[in-house]
């Protein structure tokens, strides 16, 4: 495990990486939220993704959002938290690969702005 440490703080961030709409998803990830949902993956397919806008991408599908215009279905809107932690895809547990995280960067520079520790994004990234 690397001991280096990370210079963002998800739990004073209300999952602003999970607004992005290009979620990416593989065949694995789908199999993986498929065996979670306990649905055959043709039907998690349907149910939970959709076409990208690459040729060939496959996406998750988002739900509206009070902060960001839209966010991905998994999200919580309370805990903000992922409800399908153990399931999520690969994309989102490699995120952000790096100590800083650019969105939690963004949120930080509009607090300052603001002067307000607690200012919440309304930020749609959509
Ligand atoms: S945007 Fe960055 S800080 Fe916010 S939840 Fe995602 S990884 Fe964490
Ligand atoms: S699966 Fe979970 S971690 Fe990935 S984008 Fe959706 S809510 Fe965020």
């Amino acid at each position: 495990m690397s001991s280096e440490r990370v210079l963002y703080n998800c739990d004073r961030c209300p999952a602003y990486c999970c607004s992005y709409p290009r979620i990416i998803v593989n065949k694995t990830d789908v199999k993986r939220l498929a065996k979670h949902f306990g649905m055959e993956v043709e039907k998690a397919y349907k149910k939970l993704t959709k076409k990208g806008h690459e040729k060939g991408e496959v996406v998750l599908r988002h739900q509206k959002d009070e902060h960001f215009g839209t966010i991905c279905q998994f999200i919580d809107p309370e805990t903000r938290g992922c409800t399908v932690y153990h399931a999520r895809p690969r994309i989102c547990r490699d995120f952000p690969g790096t100590k800083r995280c650019g969105y939690y960067e963004f949120l930080k520079f509009e607090r300052m702005l603001l002067e307000d520790p607690d200012y919440v994004s309304t930020t749609n990234s959509e």
